[in-house]
């Protein structure tokens, strides 16, 4: 059997070309192999060198100052030190702080988040998940209705990873601004995706992982304001390193790797955007026959390259089973080896069944239009077939 048409661009991303190139320059006895924090010799300073390129690539694709770049393993990490940071760095502080223990987030966060939050419940902290509207988007209304005078911080994800849904996180970062509430927003699915400038919004922390955009995994980003005040208590001791946020020698190769693919991210963006949404137009159109296909999540106001969508009068299961041509995900890559249907599915008020029978199809750079149609037309087989 050839090889499945790769269409899960929200789950992860092969490198692109320009990336590994840069990466190689950064291993080998030929390279510059040398620790960035090595001071005395030009091994050192070389890699210390590549790690700060690194920095402006990613602070430029996001229009923020490198300084405001703290290097993690991801987005995973960012998230738990944005999260367990702040409320670590608040817990013991005198004055207006040290009552503030409630949290606001989403029923459609990442586990990552909802995880962490978990956690702090454990800790004497409370949290409000808020439920987003059918379409999947947190309103600003919701966000007003949810915060009070104890609320630390509210942690939002720009795009959600399983309907591709835009959250309008500039209004409600204006909102908090004047509260006077911290703000962490996910941007793991929106970097590279979704026009991000961080001088004009009201945010003070926010996650990257370069795995969804183009650059290798186990690499992440935590955006810090400078000016906000902020604070965020280091989650990983040791010997200081960025600025004491987050300790570890730094991975020179993997931080070229991720400053190269927010480069070409920024040179590619603009276009991409548009051909990504003529594929997502297209294959809608090629679906249009079928009947009982419900889209999941606000049409428009999502990445260009996400389809998520269930098919009514079909097994969830069966229905993947078939599909062994096309390599897509049914709800979020993380929970994809249980069968609980998708919680994101549920909050947006989709039935077991439909959620159970849903895919999340997503297109990316190297996606072709042939593999387009083909995909569609996979799916209308298989869907007839499966019915009759
Ligand atoms: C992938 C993803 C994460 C986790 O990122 P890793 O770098 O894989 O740890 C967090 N949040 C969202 C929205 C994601 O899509």
């Amino acid at each position: 059997m050839n090889s499945p048409i790769y269409l899960d661009y929200a789950a992860t991303t092969p490198v692109d070309p320009a990336v590994s190139e840069v990466m190689m320059r950064y291993l080998g006895i030929e390279g510059v192999f040398g620790n960035p924090a090595s001071r005395s010799h030009r091994f050192g300073w070389q890699a210390e060198q590549a790690v700060e390129l690194a920095r402006k690539q990613v602070a430029s694709l996001v229009h923020c100052d490198p300084r405001e770049v703290v290097w993690t393993s991801g987005a995973t990490e960012s998230n738990n030190l944005a999260i367990k940071g702040v409320c670590e760095f608040y817990r013991d502080q005198a004055g207006s702080y040290d009552k503030k223990r409630h949290l606001v987030t989403s029923l459609i966060e990442h586990k990552a988040v909802l995880d962490t939050c978990k956690y702090l419940e454990s800790q004497g902290y409370e949290v409000t998940y808020l439920k987003p509207d059918e379409k999947g988007i947190i309103t600003l209304e919701q966000v007003e209705e949810a915060v009070r005078s104890d609320t630390l911080l509210v942690s939002l994800m720009h795009v959600n990873n399983e309907i591709g849904v835009i959250n309008p996180i500039h209004a409600i970062g204006d909102f908090l601004r004047k509260k006077g509430v911290w703000f962490h927003v996910d941007a793991a699915q929106s970097l590279g995706k979704v026009h991000i400038d961080l001088t004009e919004a009201k945010i003070d922390l926010m996650s990257f992982s370069a795995h969804k955009v183009y650059g290798p995994k186990g690499v992440g980003a935590l955006y810090v304001n400078r000016h906000s005040g902020i604070g965020v208590a280091c989650q990983m001791h040791g010997g200081g390193h960025e600025r004491g946020f987050r300790s570890g020698t730094l991975a020179t190769h993997q931080l070229a790797g991720f400053g190269m693919a927010c480069a070409v991210a920024k040179d590619v963006m603009v276009e991409e955007e548009k051909r990504l949404r003529y594929f997502r137009e297209l294959f809608r159109a090629q679906l249009t026959s079928v009947a009982g296909l419900h889209f999941h999540g606000d049409w428009d106001l999502r990445v260009a390259g996400n389809v998520n969508l269930g098919v009514e009068g079909v097994d969830g299961e069966v229905l993947l089973m078939s599909l062994q041509e096309l390599a897509v995900s049914s709800g979020s890559a993380c929970t994809s080896a249980s069968v609980e249907p998708s919680y994101v599915l549920k909050a947006i008020g989709a039935s077991d069944a439909i959620a159970l029978s849903s895919i999340r199809i997503t297109f990316g750079r190297f996606t072709e239009e042939s593999e387009v149609v083909k995909a569609a037309q996979i799916m209308e087989q298989v869907i007839t077939r499966l019915r009759s």
